[in-house]
């Protein structure tokens, strides 16, 4: 097999939605196949059906994380993945599909979470070959005793990228909803525009910091190994946007100050005041958040005081109850809490080389009297914490300054 040539296409919920959907999805790969032959295609569950099996599955008193419930939730992937076959084998083009556990691709054995450790390209291979096109079921694999493991919500995205790796493939794209990624989230900034081309650093970012489109452990994954995404419309043709390296990018546009801007309003946050300022106090605090598996994003430090600290992190709402019950027993003068936030993040590889990026941040801010919180900064980006009520005037005046609604951004 001639793997440069290998095409990986992953569907997402809504693309597969119901039999009208898989048809138009079908169109799409039998127009790929027609061109490149060796086509992998990789499908998430119809659209809710993940959701609908975890309520089943709580109802009767399973768990998240346990081994049932990820039996449970294969199921969703599976069912796309036989009729899409189905549907290709109607158009008289070979099709074969193939399970998690039927390929293998081994996970760790981490139910509701688990990672790929290994996938066996052997059958898939065999299948290419003779120009048979290979469906595979997202979000899952097998781990060394044979379970069932999920990947995490979202994580369809990760199989496909993994499955890409594995087969060498020239390029995956990622069909979805909506036309690409966008400069900021279109349900709350009118102006927002599709991205052309950004660099994997950059949606790594994004991803992590509120945009949807792609699983952020799938970029990560992309990145080390250098295989281009491009996230598309299921629903119309269009160019979507790629997602590649830095040198290809560079290549493909201009490059702006400021690329895109994301939004989390899913976090909470929590005050530990009033710490022992001594060796050892942060590592009990964060070991003990760490072993219950408590995700936390930002952690910032006060100046000490009279020999006392104040720490404060977010975490996700939705763990705020598990990590407040694990916190009331660090010693400490008080515990506060806050759910009423939101954290912006302005992305941009231009920020590397260019300063004065958080002076427009601060000072369209300041113009729109909306008090930051917290700031934290990496390389390339910056966030800032504040209060929930002001998110889409935050994230419009942002678009904004930065140009994005124009075309061309405010460009190095
Ligand atoms: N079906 C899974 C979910 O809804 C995985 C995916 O779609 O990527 O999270
Ligand atoms: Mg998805």
């Amino acid at each position: 097999v001639d793997n440069s040539n290998i095409i990986v296409l992953k569907f997402g919920g809504t693309s597969v939605k119901d039999l009208d959907r898989i048809n138009a999805v079908t169109d799409i790969i039998v127009k790929k196949y027609q061109r490149y032959k060796k086509i992998v295609v990789v499908v998430s569950a119809m659209s809710q059906e993940t959701n609908r099996l975890i309520q089943y599955g709580l109802d009767l008193g399973g768990d998240i994380a346990d081994r049932e419930m990820d039996a449970l939730l294969t199921t969703g992937e599976q069912v796309s993945m036989a009729l899409l076959t189905m549907a290709i084998k109607k158009r008289g083009i070979k099709a074969f599909s193939l399970t998690g556990w039927q390929i293998p691709i081994q996970t760790n054995g981490v139910y509701s979470n688990a990672r790929i450790t290994n996938i066996d390209t052997q059958k898939i291979l065999a299948q290419l070959t003779e120009q048979t096109i290979v469906v595979i079921p997202g979000f899952q694999g097998v781990d060394l005793d044979g379970n069932l493991n999920t990947l995490g919500r979202g994580g369809s995205d990760t199989s496909a990228v993994a499955i890409s790796v594995s087969l060498k493939a020239r390029v995956c794209e990622i069909y979805t909803d909506v036309k690409g990624v966008y400069t900021a989230d279109p349900r709350i900034c009118q102006d927002a525009r599709k991205i052309e081309a950004l660099t994997f650093e950059e949606m790594a970012e994004l991803a992590s910091e509120g945009s949807k489109v792609l699983h952020v452990r799938s970029v990560l994954f992309a990145a080390k190994n250098n295989i281009e995404l491009r996230v598309l419309s299921s629903f119309e043709q269009n160019v979507g946007t790629v997602v590649s390296n830095e040198e290809k990018i560079n290549q493909m546009m201009e490059k702006t100050l400021v690329t895109g801007i994301a939004h989390k309003t899913d976090e909470a946050k929590i005050s530990i005041i009033g710490v022992a300022d001594k060796p050892g106090v942060a590592h009990q605090i964060f070991k003990t958040l760490s072993n219950q598996n408590i995700y936390i994003d930002i952690i910032v430090q006060n100046v000490g005081q009279n020999g006392k600290n104040d720490i404060s992190i977010t975490i996700k709402q939705n763990q705020l109850k598990q990590a407040l019950a694990i916190l009331q027993k660090i010693q400490c003068d008080q515990l506060i809490c806050n759910d009423n936030i939101t954290t912006v993040t302005v992305v941009g590889f231009g920020m590397k080389s260019h300063s004065g990026v958080a002076t427009v941040v601060f000072e369209t801010l300041a113009k729109e009297n909306i008090n930051i919180d917290t700031i934290t900064t990496s390389e390339i980006k910056i966030t800032v914490l504040i209060s929930k009520k002001y998110t889409e005037l935050a994230v419009r005046a942002l678009h904004k300054a930065f140009k994005l609604d124009q075309e061309k951004g405010m460009l190095l």
